[in-house]
């Protein structure tokens, strides 16, 4: 790493393909914070020369990071989501942030399917009760509930929510969704409020935004009206859902099953979780592919060559 005044990259996180550093040294020092014993220390003594943070939905990028960054021009990030990056403070400064949309929509919407599949049809209590060796050693294993022509709520009809209903149409199902406004041109029902959706739907799969504005939306009453049969799957953020009053509808049978891949508190899962064989939990897995993660650095690193090149970023946030 040069200390000149060269244009640096402050990288908070590796990019896991054989060739991102050489990329984004193509323009930039690139100090790779992760690796630093002090890193105050050395954004104290770099911060003149960062235009550019790389970053991730899970890397917590916030205000006073930004502010102790004085040349800072661009934010790009690895992931969809930016619940974890402070937009607005970014934003109001004029500098740019880019998340890696779309590329991952065909995965995650893969994994919430995997999720419902896997509570409605007890996969992993089936499993856990092969590897156990209790098959023909006494009753039954339970039956499971029909997936194919039931009711499917969606909570947030956007990239992935999208992704999702296709597969729902594979299976014949019948699908509603909510989102603070109705879609134009859409042909699944609307429904303007989260608890008619919830009575009305088998399941429910969550694939909104994380972050203040849909803290705790899936609260207990919304978890009551769908249902001691009804199976919930989160793929969007654990804050969404109100992982108390889940916990507690799970353990009292006010709802049937979840399926979760995020948690309020990750790496943390509630231990009540751990023990009912009504829960199938995945450690935040929903774009964790070969091909999907590749597709994610490659468009982190195309935001930060056109960053470096034009001035722009190829897929902005849009303004908060
Ligand atoms: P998107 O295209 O922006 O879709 C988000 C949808 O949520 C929109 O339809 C939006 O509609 C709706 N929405 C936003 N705020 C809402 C609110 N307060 N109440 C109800 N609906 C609301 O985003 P996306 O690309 O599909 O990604 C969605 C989320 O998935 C990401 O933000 C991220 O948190 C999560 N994700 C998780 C993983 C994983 O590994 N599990 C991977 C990628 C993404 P309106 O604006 O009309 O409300």
């Amino acid at each position: 790493m040069s200390t000149s005044a060269a244009r640096a990259i402050l990288q908070l996180l590796p990019l896991n393909a054989p060739y991102a550093q050489e990329r984004l040294s193509k323009h930039f020092d690139v100090i790779e914070l992760w690796k630093e014993a002090d890193p105050k220390s050395v954004i104290a003594e770099r911060k003149d020369n960062i235009e550019v943070v790389v970053t991730s939905a899970m890397t917590p990028t916030p205000a006073d990071l930004i502010d102790a960054l004085p040349q800072l021009k661009a934010i790009c990030s690895q992931g969809v989501g930016y619940d974890a990056i402070d937009v607005k403070h970014a934003q109001g400064k004029k500098i740019l942030v880019s998340n890696t949309p779309e590329v991952l929509n065909d995965c995650v919407a893969d994994l919430a399917f995997g999720l419902l599949l896997a509570t409605a049809r007890k996969l992993g209590h089936a499993e856990r009760y092969v590897r156990d060796h209790q098959w023909g050693t006494d009753a039954a294993f339970p039956l499971g509930a029909k997936v194919s022509h039931k009711r499917l709520g969606i909570v947030g009809l956007g990239r992935i929510g999208m992704a999702i209903a296709q597969r729902a149409a594979g299976f014949d199902m019948d699908i509603r969704y909510h989102n603070r406004s109705e879609r134009i041109g859409i042909s699944y029902g609307y429904e303007a409020s989260l608890v008619d959706l919830a009575s009305w739907a088998d399941f429910l799969i969550i694939a909104t935004v994380g972050g203040d504005s849909t803290r705790g939306l899936i609260n207990a009453e919304v978890l009551k009206a769908l249902g001691p049969n009804g199976i919930i799957v989160n793929i969007s953020r654990g804050s969404v859902i109100d992982e108390t009053a889940m916990v507690n509808a799970l353990a009292s049978g006010e709802l049937g099953g979840a399926g979760l891949d995020v948690y309020e508190a990750e790496p943390k899962v509630p231990d009540a979780l751990k023990s009912m064989d009504n829960v199938v939990i995945v450690p935040h897995i929903g774009s964790a592919t070969n091909e999907t993660r590749k597709a994610m650095i490659d468009l982190v690193l195309d935001n930060v060559d056109a960053y470096a090149t034009t001035g722009k970023v190829i897929t902005p946030v849009p303004a908060l």
